[in-house]
């Protein structure tokens, strides 16, 4: 198709890795099935990737596909290269959207690309809709957590008016309050209070992660479509009663499947990762014994303690089992000096310690037996999609929601006490990589991927879900 006259794209993810990815996977395969793509970065981000690659990703036009930088008016703190996601929720509805007026203005007036027909914005910067609606332009939102995640931040309103946020005061921690089951939200009776997302966890009526969470839902139920990166047989009831609300639902995912069915384009190496990858990891694995080893990732925001660090590490040293741990540059709070010599004497080359990896690869990687995980969705999908059993320790966000459906719904992980203790690791790694709980999830997770495969293959939910989005943004059904 003449580039003059192709539908023009403009994808907008939150600045945060996990939600980087899913967009960019998004966008390559609207690119492949014919729309022109401005993919936007913040200028934090976009300087990070000038340190992480080896171009300019702003001189990286390839037919039809280019990236655009908006401000995002982080304060000079995170320069550093942590992301603080409650200075960034502050600044953003006000830095970033001026600043994204600004390029959708500059886009509509070039010469150079078609104007633009619609917007894909991330679920979490709903405050998108009101430049989509200023210029007459079509917006779609793609949340990218799981279904069930964004049905428990679904609930937020629900929370607040019923008085279970904020919490009266800091006993709740510690008095099983947060066990509570709630019986009103429908396909999650009896989730307890704390598997929901956790920013309801909070004393503090303005809580920003809760409160910016809030509005992005409110903001985003003046829509009727999404996009999930899900897929229909992993979380139909979930999905059900998302639609009740969103009667336009396109799960489209996992995304990295979907992908090669439709791979084959000059982007297929395009990759926005924000640190460096260590590839070099893959001739260490080339050297295991099939399924012998466990990785181990936070992905890229997890903060740990220096204390959490060595119960994880003496946990898998003790365990016996080989294993990459991806250890972030900022993932300690207060560094990383208690990985002692005695650790690395220990641990030799059974162990293999680095900063950051080419995830996906690894967990395709046939020595990959096990994977110890924060539950992230990118995280848990990967995984799903080659088929590695997980042991969970969610963080924060929707990962306990992740943690809950991965272990309880689906049979494919067992979690780690949040309290974590090596005892407990050194167990929950042995029984993943040598117990019969570990092959019955093994068992399980194959049954889930081989269902993830059918979605996305000609004729499966996604796949023709994908279609239907395709119609959708050249506007010919809505
Ligand atoms: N990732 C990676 N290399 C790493 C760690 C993470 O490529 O060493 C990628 C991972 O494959 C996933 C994303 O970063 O696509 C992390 O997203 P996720 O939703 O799992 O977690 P988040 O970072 O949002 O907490």
């Amino acid at each position: 198709m003449e580039s003059s006259r192709k539908p023009h794209v403009v994808c907008i993810p939150l600045p945060a890795q996990g939600h980087i990815n899913p967009m960019l996977k998004l966008a390559k395969l609207l690119h492949y099935t014919g729309f022109h793509i401005t993919f936007v970065h913040t200028e934090f981000n976009y300087n990070r990737l000038l340190k992480s690659k080896d171009s300019d990703p702003l001189d990286i036009i390839h037919d039809d596909f280019q990236f655009r930088t908006v401000a995002d008016g982080l304060p000079a703190s995170n320069q550093r290269g942590i992301l603080d996601l409650p200075d960034l929720c502050v600044a953003m509805p006000v830095h970033c959207k001026q600043s994204f007026k600004q390029l959708i203005s500059e886009l509509n007036s070039s010469p150079d690309v078609p104007p633009v027909s619609c917007i894909v914005s991330d679920g979490v910067m709903s405050f998108t809709l009101e430049v989509a609606r200023e210029f007459r332009i079509p917006e779609i939102l793609f949340f990218t957590p799981s279904a069930c995640g964004m049905l428990g931040y679904l609930q937020y309103e629900e929370l607040r008016e019923r008085g279970y946020f904020p919490l009266t005061d800091e006993s709740c921690f510690s008095n099983g309050y947060l066990d509570t089951e709630l019986d009103w939200i429908p396909a999650m009776k009896g989730i307890r209070l704390k598997d929901l997302p956790s920013f309801v966890q909070s004393t503090n009526p303005g809580d920003i992660m809760f409160n910016y969470n809030l509005k992005s839902l409110q903001n985003a139920l003046r829509t009727s479509s999404l996009i999930l990166n899900s897929f229909e047989d992993l979380e139909k009831e979930v999905l059900d009663a998302i639609r009740i609300k969103f009667p336009t639902l396109y799960t489209i995912g996992p995304l990295s499947m979907l992908e090669q069915q439709l791979r084959g384009g000059n982007l297929d190496s395009l990759d926005s990762s924000l640190w460096k990858q260590d590839m070099g990891c893959i001739d260490w694995l080339d050297k295991k014994k099939p399924g012998s080893v466990v990785y181990v990732n936070y992905g890229s925001l997890v903060i740990l303690t220096p204390g959490q660090l060595r119960e994880f590490g003496w946990g898998l040293a003790n365990s016996k089992h080989p294993f990459l741990w991806v250890i972030r540059p900022n993932l300690v709070n207060g560094g990383t000096q208690v990985i002692s010599h005695d650790f690395l004497d220990e641990i030799k080359d059974r162990g293999l310690l680095l900063d950051w990896c080419p995830q996906e690869k690894i967990l395709g990687h046939p020595s990959i037996g096990g994977f110890l995980t924060h539950c992230g969705w990118n995280s848990t999908l990967e995984s799903i999609c080659e088929g590695v059993p997980m042991v969970c320790w969610p963080f924060f966000g929707e990962q306990p929601t992740n943690c809950l459906y991965i272990c309880t719904k689906w049979e494919i992980g067992m979690e780690i006490d949040n309290n974590v203790k090596r005892d407990e690791v050194e167990g929950l790694v042995r029984e993943l990589m040598e117990g019969s709980k570990g092959k019955e999830m093994k068992e399980k997770i194959m049954e889930w991927k081989d269902k993830a495969d059918r979605a996305t293959k000609p004729g499966g939910t996604s796949y023709n879900n994908f279609k239907l989005l395709v119609n959708h943004l050249r506007g010919e059904s809505r």
